[in-house]
């Protein structure tokens, strides 16, 4: 990837999965990365060692300090809200206390932090939301407060692109299909149903959302925004 001279990325949720590969191609591309995470410090210090970027902890489900710690960082040019959780199961057993944390990760977190980064972001920032094509399909039971967290962020990616748009800031959703991460493991119980739904039946590698980010992150991109990137190996067909 072309650099991108001093640009300063903020990447939540970058300890694991799809966020660690976020924070591995962008620090490797030389922006300045600052990397949250929440339970997983060894792993967040593993990166940090790694890649040069600096982790901290910041729980996306606690408002305030998510927000404090979006300012603290600002101005930012590049923000990236990876972070989330997954509850699936049957609604009618379904804790509703995990559901709500789940719609705070999920739902809220994205919103507050994409408003509190916009407020010191330079023109022709950009900011990417890890959607879901669960966003646009639910094709088994017990995902539907998942797929809710997911659509949201559609709404919201639209909605904030009238107000960023001005200034030349992007915002938009990237759509995964399946990841092999532990979240949804490759050799996962589901995995053999999910690729059933898909075009191209396997995982997708974290590596690949990333270098899709990239793209949407670049200055090619400066035209698509309140729109949904969706990489989901033909899931959602
Ligand atoms: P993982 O569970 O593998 O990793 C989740 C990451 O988010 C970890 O770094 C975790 O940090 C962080 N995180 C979770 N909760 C919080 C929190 N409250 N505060 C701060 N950080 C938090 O998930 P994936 O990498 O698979 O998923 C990443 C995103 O991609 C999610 O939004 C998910 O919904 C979405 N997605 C994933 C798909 C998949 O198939 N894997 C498909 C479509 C979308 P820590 O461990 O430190 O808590």
């Amino acid at each position: 990837m072309a650099q991108i001279s001093n640009r300063k990325t903020v990447i939540l949720g970058g300890s694991r999965g799809i966020g660690a590969a976020l924070v591995r191609k962008f620090a490797g591309a030389g922006d300045r990365v600052v990397f949250t995470f929440a339970g997983s410090a060894d792993a967040a210090a593993a990166l940090s060692a790694e890649t040069g970027a600096e982790a901290i902890r910041v729980d996306s489900a606690d408002r305030r300090a998510l927000t404090a710690a979006i300012a603290a960082q600002g101005p930012i040019d590049l923000l990236l809200v990876n972070a989330g959780t997954l509850v699936m199961g049957d609604p009618l057993e379904s804790d509703a206390d995990a559901i709500d944390h789940m719609i705070d990760v999920n739902v809220r977190a994205p919103y507050h932090a994409s408003v509190e980064a916009a407020r010191t972001m330079p023109d022709n920032g950009r900011i990417l939301i890890i959607g879901s094509t669960n966003g646009d399909r639910m094709p088994f039971a017990g995902g539907g407060a998942y797929a809710m967290t997911k659509s949201a962020i559609q709404g919201m990616v639209r909605g904030l692109a009238r107000d960023f748009g001005p200034r030349g800031i992007t915002i938009n959703a990237i759509q995964p299909g399946p990841v092999d991460t532990d979240m949804n493991p490759a050799a996962g119980p589901m995995a053999e149903t999910m690729h059933g739904f898909m075009a191209i039946g396997r995982h997708i590698h974290a590596s690949e959302i990333a270098d899709y980010a990239a793209f949407l992150a670049s200055p090619s991109a400066a035209m698509i925004t309140g729109s949904m990137q969706t990489i989901d190996g033909g899931f959602g067909a």
